[in-house]
């Protein structure tokens, strides 16, 4: 399978489309999904061009790996839901491929939180 560059999130990273950016590194982009599943729904992506988590894994650099999780713990640090934010917790889950149910093909990190998730986006549909 090879990269998609018309996906949604190539368009953003190229700006032809906008988001609410929340957070920003030299390898990382966070912004909020557009049709949130939870008080708090943040997407993470790399601004290298990754299909999904195992694409990102095997072929991205230490840096940028290293990146996307302080992304991660950055997203976690200003939307307060960290445990030591004082928040209550979150989910973090990276929808892969077509079991997966992955709509996207860029990956991406969904954090998803500010209330109590129960089964949401684990649940069978
Ligand atoms: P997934 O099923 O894991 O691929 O999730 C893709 C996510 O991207 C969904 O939660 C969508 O709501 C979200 N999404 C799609 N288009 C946009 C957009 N333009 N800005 C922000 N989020 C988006």
């Amino acid at each position: 399978m090879t990269y998609d560059k018309n996906n949604i999130f190539a368009k953003i990273l190229r700006g032809e489309v906008p988001c609410d950016k929340i957070y920003e590194n030299k390898y990382s982009l966070a912004f909020k999904d557009i049709n949130p599943q939870a008080n708090v729904h943040i997407l993470i992506i790399p601004k290298g061009q990754y299909i999904d988590v195992d694409d990102f894994l095997k072929n991205a650099s230490q840096d940028e790996i290293v990146s996307l999780m302080q992304a991660v713990t950055e997203v976690c640090k200003i939307t307060k839901v960290a445990s030591s934010e004082g928040g209550n917790g979150f989910r973090l889950i990276a929808n892969t491929g077509v079991d997966g149910s992955q709509e996207v093909p860029h990956f991406h990190f969904h954090v998803m939180g500010g209330e109590p998730m129960g089964l949401r986006g684990l649940r069978r549909s």
